[in-house]
């Protein structure tokens, strides 16, 4: 559930990705898309309400467990920008082979190319 994956809606050019992209919100809205498709589900009571912390932590307003977006990924507890993370990926994924060249953690393995070679 915490993998990042390339979706269908994930830009197809670089123009599109710098222009949805530039900005962290928009990162993390396309995170939070990935992981609760159908709107926030806290995973310890099934909760559908959220506060959302100022680093960007989803806390069950029920149990008040915290959610984090980027969990279990490489971006988690980085202090590398997310607008990085996402424009690495945009090369990682749309370079050939680019993904078998760079040693990902294992939570990336889900990654799928969103361009047909
Ligand atoms: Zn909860």
């Amino acid at each position: 559930m915490t993998d990042f994956t390339i979706t269908k809606e994930f830009p197809k050019s670089e123009i599109e990705f710098d222009q949805r992209f530039s900005q962290p919100d928009a990162c993390y809205e396309y995170l939070f898309q990935q992981k609760w498709p159908d709107g926030f589900t806290c995973k310890k009571c099934g909760h559908k309400r959220y506060w959302l912390s100022s680093i960007n932590l989803y806390i069950c307003t029920r149990c008040e467990r915290q959610h984090s977006l980027t969990a279990g990924t490489i971006m988690d507890s980085s202090k590398i920008p997310i607008t990085y993370w996402f424009k690495a990926m945009w090369w990682f994924t749309t370079r050939k082979s680019g993904v078998n060249a760079v040693n990902w953690r294992p939570s990336f393995s889900t990654i799928s190319s969103p361009v047909q070679q």
